[in-house]
């Protein structure tokens, strides 16, 4: 049997941390070199059957105490691990803890959830109003429990297992609406590196994971937890999920795979219908990827047609259709950025090829870490207008991260390129600025005089000014009146200047940062793309739309025309900001499949996934101000979804006549039968949050 050699913690129960003064991150975790030498790739497995192709179902297994080599003890009673928790975080050694503690729980009428690495709402994962201290309900991280072993060409792996690399999440910030007003919740999970990941483990061994997302951060139960998937429509991962070991609400355990009940339910059942402990997953071979990523305009972009219009790429060259483009055998991901002005397009495309000796891996960089920064710091400004003291925070980080100054450097010089050579367009500007009576005191606070706004070079002296703030910024001479109003302003100008200001992170063309115009990697290091970026530094939150398409329906192309036409808002820029913000849309492509009841991407049609982003450190909440245009607009044009169940939905609404809702309708009866399944293999409710009581409707 393998082991990843995860560390054991030295007591189960693990007192709370002090509490964190600010938001500021800690420095990053050092990735240690991966080594290089890799066993020859044993032969492909075949993926799981289907649910159709399996055999008779198998009866569901008797609940038993646990027989798991993994957690195997002497006592054969389920324990609760020793002493009762000071705080209410638990940290299992093993499944028979984990039937203990839900028998605890249960008898105590408290509420048990999972954290994996918290990388899903918040809201989602805990109990409702969840404290680490005091009288309350209780969170299991697994954490030690992270074993791996390998049964021909499958993985047995326990539920804590990362995928890969787990930087130090939950955050400081979790992922909660209103986390940037209470930016101080303790880190609960620890970090782990990656080799003490599961694909890394994999490789080692020759094998592989068909698909990955966008990051592989999660743990092996968070991810089928929420239906997650990468960018492919060859493959699921889902479809390669064989067996479960499940604690239920009455802290019976279960070994369950294809024909169980429980399988189907709780294979992606967001922790409502018992705790997975372990997952056997099917592996294939060991693969390399290689690829592009290109910028380039949105509707004339040469790798695909993405506004549907027929006409060919450069030089005459025929563009595949999105439907093509996403369904041909290779890995995708589009980032929009669809600001007027901008309108962009970036293509991120990579083939799997079979390992060879003289390969070179040449990483994919999606972005410089100080560019990272520099993104933040604008985000920061943009989403906190008038917040001093908010803004102010944050500096510190820039500071820490950035002592050179390069990033307060990099965002004047793009502010003093803006091209505003267009009448109308300084015009507009003016009109915007002035618009309230209030813009005098605003720019009093920036030291400009609301007077100067008059003749042709209004503008000039304006960003001379900001010139002059943000060179007062690097020197430390600034005040947080000033801040606020540069904040202000910024805000202002932002619909007129967010296009040339993104044109400085996001330039046209091949990306060539790792010195060639080509990636190429390893798969596990090269799928998720967007592992380098900081959680801390770019707080990202979302909500991701599920749409399935067909070849005929047209599905795909009318998504994206309603959205292009939406985007514009009534044409003019602070009307289409409006709609845009400052951050991008990500649309990728998932394989349909039916093992798992609650799949967002279940039904007879591979799916296309609108992934809209919002900066997490921004003052509002995107649940109220942002997504619901999304979510409103879909609906009405008659484009059916589901919601990606680890990312922000509308809140919850209860259920209508039918037992369902928005949310529920879309499973129809598949979601009857979840329903079924998660109340009779937990009567008291042990793991049914509020949060998740109110979203279905249950
Ligand atoms: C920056 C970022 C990038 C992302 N990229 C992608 C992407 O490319 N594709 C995609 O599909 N999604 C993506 N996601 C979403 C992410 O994959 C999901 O939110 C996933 O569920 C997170 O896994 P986790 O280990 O952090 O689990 P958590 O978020 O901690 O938990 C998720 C759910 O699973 C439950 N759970 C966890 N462990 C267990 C267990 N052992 N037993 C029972 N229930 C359990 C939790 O209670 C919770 O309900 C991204 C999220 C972020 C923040």
């Amino acid at each position: 049997m393998g082991n990843c050699g995860s560390k054991k913690a030295e007591k189960t129960v693990v007192e709370p941390e002090e509490p964190k003064p600010s938001a500021v991150p800690e420095e990053p975790v050092e990735e240690e070199p991966v080594a290089t030498e890799k066993p020859s790739p044993e032969a492909e497995a075949e993926p799981a059957p289907t649910e159709e192709e399996a055999e008779a179902p198998v009866a569901e297994a008797e609940p038993e105490a646990s027989t798991n080599a993994f957690s195997a003890r002497e006592d054969p009673d389920p324990v609760v691990p020793k002493g009762l928790p000071d705080v209410n975080v638990w940290h299992p050694q093993s499944e028979m803890e984990v039937q203990g503690i839900v028998r605890q729980a249960r008898a105590e009428g408290k509420k048990v959830r999972v954290v994996g690495s918290g990388h899903s709402v918040w809201d989602a994962v805990v109990p409702a109003g969840f404290a680490q201290t005091g009288e309350g309900d209780w969170l299991i991280v697994f954490d030690n429990m992270r074993e791996l072993a390998m049964d021909g060409t499958r993985v047995r792996a326990q539920a804590g297992s990362n995928l890969g690399v787990s930087p130090r999440l939950p955050h400081f910030e979790p992922i909660t609406t209103d986390a940037a007003l209470a930016p101080s919740a303790q880190n609960l999970t620890r970090p782990f590196s990656w080799e003490e990941s599961l694909c890394y483990f994999l490789d080692q061994q020759g094998r592989a994971l068909p698909d990955l997302g966008g990051i592989s951060h999660q743990t092996v139960a968070g991810f089928l937890s929420t239906g997650s998937s990468g960018g492919t429509t060859q493959y699921s991962l889902l479809d390669y999920v064989e067996r479960l070991r499940i604690v239920d609400g009455k802290g019976d355990v279960h070994d369950v795979g294809l024909g169980d009940d429980l399988f189907h339910a709780a294979g992606v059942g967001m922790g409502l219908c018992g705790i997975l402990t372990e997952v056997t997953i099917n592996t294939i071979d060991r693969f390399n990827i290689r690829g592009t990523e290109l910028t380039a305009s949105a509707a004339s972009h040469p790798d695909v047609d993405f506004f549907s219009t027929g006409t060919p790429g450069p030089e005459g060259k025929p563009r595949p259709a999105l439907r093509t483009f996403f369904e041909e055998d290779r890995y995708t991901r589009l980032m929009w950025w669809p600001q007027k002005g901008f309108e962009r397009l970036v293509v991120w495309q990579a083939t799997a090829e079979a390992p060879a000796d003289d390969f070179e891996a040449y990483p994919y960089v999606e972005m410089k870490p100080l560019d990272q920064v520099g993104a933040s710091l604008l985000y920061t400004l943009l989403g906190n207008v008038g917040q001093a003291d908010a803004i102010d925070d944050y500096l510190q980080v820039v500071k820490k991260r950035d002592p050179q100054g390069s990033v307060v450097k990099g965002l004047r010089d793009a502010l003093a390129k803006v091209d505003v050579a267009e009448a109308a367009l300084r015009d507009e500007m003016k009109g915007a600025l002035t618009a309230t009576d209030d813009h005098k005191g605003w720019l009093e606070k920036l030291g400009h005089d609301a007077e100067k706004l008059v003749g042709e070079d209004w503008h000039t002296q304006l960003f001379e000014r900001v010139a002059t703030v943000l060179d007062d910024l690097l020197a430390g001479a600034i005040n947080s009146e000033a801040l606020a109003g540069l904040s202000w302003l910024l805000d202002k100008l932002a619909p007129y200047i967010i296009g040339p200001v993104l044109g400085k992170f996001i330039p046209d063309g091949v990306n060539d940062i790792n010195g060639k115009p080509f990636f190429a990697d390893s798969w596990y290091r090269g799928l998720p793309m967007d592992n380098q970026i900081d959680d801390l530094i770019l707080p990202t939150w979302f909500t991701e739309i599920w749409i399935p398409y067909s070849a005929e329906g047209g599905e795909l192309e009318k998504t994206i025309a309603v959205l292009k036409e939406h985007l514009r808002g009534d044409g003019s820029y602070s009307s289409a900001y409006e709609a845009t913000g400052a951050y991008c849309i990500e649309i990728y492509a998932a394989r349909r499949g039916d093992t798992f009841w609650l799949n967002p991407a279940t039904g007879d049609e591979n799916v296309l996934r609108i992934d809209i982003f919002w900066f997490g450190r921004n003052e509002a909440d995107p649940v109220a101000t942002f997504f619901p245009q999304f979510w409103n607009l879909l609906r009405e044009q008659g484009i059916g979804y589901r919601l990606h169940w680890g990312k922000f939905k509308p809140p919850g609404q209860g259920a209508g006549a039918d037992g369902l809702n928005d949310l529920t309708r879309p499973y129809g009866d598949a979601f009857r039968r979840f329903e079924a399944v998660r109340e009779a293999y937990d009567p008291d409710g042990v793991f049914l949050t509020p949060y998740w009581a109110s979203h279905l409707g249950i």
